[in-house]
């Protein structure tokens, strides 16, 4: 069971009987002011145990066993590739952040030719697609036997296995097991029966997290593999449940097939999940050039949150116009949020057009700010009293008309 706050407190220096155990007591070397304050962040799971070099052995066993991640970490690997599940210790990302997305794997039966097989596998392993600057990829393959025979089994694991990447083993004869196991060189896969009932997808896989994250009921503190093609309902509603099962709260999740137009989105899906909240996906602060720019484009700031960058750039790329992009450091927020948190006002685009080089990239001086920071235009104009400050639409979308009109 979790310990409390208190009763972790119990176990510290401050609170110990062992009088040069309890010299060192409030000692602050932790990090924290107080034995107590440090007890109240190892509860909330915010404070690494390594942090108090004081704590007794004893104590620490305690502690070590009552800090055991109550769903445990699974890493299935290949040869430079793995998938790791696990690790979770929150139901909802606000509360802090999920750490390791759930896998998504595509099946393939046995009863496919090997060089089919071998194909599949490969193209899954070379499925590569960039989103918001974040590389997405499909975890591996989970080979089924379909056919009942072992030998074939294994034929098939040695064939998935060549492109190396993560498999996971449908069986549920465990001499057919073993035949595919043996095949599987160089791979650390994921054994699993096939399971047939999976009529309330969510409530199961929620009420397994629920046990093993609020009563720490280690014997189902484990990720959980889920197969949404078992639900019924055809192609679409594989990939509705598949969605469904990566938010909440499966550790692997096996498709039936594998088709690009339909993993990317469940792709984008688990990416947008498995972000920390608290650390916002950023690019670097700079002046990007978009579309070969010369010294008469337009410059255009924004800032250095990911998805708003890469919806500034993508359009002025898709328009075909010139443009120098100059993105400034607002903390990996969007225009509004930074601007209404203080990050992106007047003094902060100044300083990102003094700091870099944009102003020996161009012979004009005209800067662009999104329409939605209109209000910071005059305070700007003092900042940059060189420059003429133009106001620009408040939608990405609205850019290239609003350069062909207004620039
Ligand atoms: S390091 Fe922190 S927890 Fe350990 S004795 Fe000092 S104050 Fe207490």
């Amino acid at each position: 069971m979790a310990l409390s706050g208190l009763e972790i407190y119990k176990l510290l220096p401050a609170s110990s009987k062992d009088p040069a155990e309890k010299a060192h007591g409030n000692c602050k070397e932790c990090g924290y002011p107080t034995c107590l304050a440090f007890a109240m962040k190892l509860a909330a799971k915010q404070a690494e145990l390594a942090a108090c070099k004081y704590i007794s052995e004893a104590s620490k066993a305690k502690l070590s066993a009552a800090a055991q991640p109550p769903i445990r970490l699974i890493t299935l690997a290949a040869d430079g590739r793995s998938s790791k599940a696990g690790n979770e210790i929150v139901l909802f990302r606000h509360e802090k952040t999920f750490y390791n997305p759930a896998g998504i794997f595509v099946r393939v039966a046995d009863t496919l030719p090997a060089d089919e097989i071998r194909s599949q596998a490969q193209a899954v392993a070379d499925y590569k697609v960039d989103y918001v600057g974040l590389a997405l990829r499909l975890d591996g393959v989970a080979v089924e036997v379909a056919s009942g025979d072992p030998a074939q089994f294994a034929a098939a694991v040695a064939a998935a296995s060549a492109a190396q990447i993560p498999l996971i083993l449908m069986a549920e004869d465990p001499a057919v097991m073993a035949e595919g196991l043996a095949q599987a060189g160089g791979v650390t896969p994921l054994l699993c029966a096939v399971a047939h009932t999976f009529a309330d997808s969510l409530s199961a896989l929620t009420q397994l997290r629920r046990l093993a994250l609020k009563k720490n009921f280690r014997p189902l503190g484990y990720p959980a593999i889920a197969f949404p093609y078992l639900g019924g309902g055809g192609a679409d509603m594989e990939m509705i449940l598949a969605g469904q099962q990566i938010a909440k709260y499966a550790g692997f999740v096996v498709l039936s097939r594998f088709e690009p137009a339909e993993v990317y989105p469940l792709l984008v899906l688990r990416a947008n999940l498995f972000t920390d909240p608290q650390k916002p996906i950023q690019v670097e602060p700079g002046v990007y050039p978009i579309n070969k720019p010369t010294a008469d484009a337009p410059v255009l700031v924004t800032t250095n949150f990911s998805i708003t960058y890469f919806a500034v750039a993508n359009e002025m790329e898709s328009s075909g116009l010139p443009a120098w992009l100059l993105v400034a450091d607002a903390e990996g927020m969007s225009v509004l949020t930074a601007w209404a948190a203080g990050k992106f006002d007047a003094e902060k685009i100044a300083k990102t057009v003094k700091g870099t080089s944009i102003a020996d990239q161009v012979a004009h001086r005209k800067v662009v700010i999104p329409g939605h920071v209109a209000v910071l235009m005059g305070e700007l104009e003092e900042e940059l009293p060189d420059w003429q400050i133009k106001v620009g639409p408040r939608e990405a979308v609205d850019l290239p008309r609003f350069l062909k009109t207004a620039w």
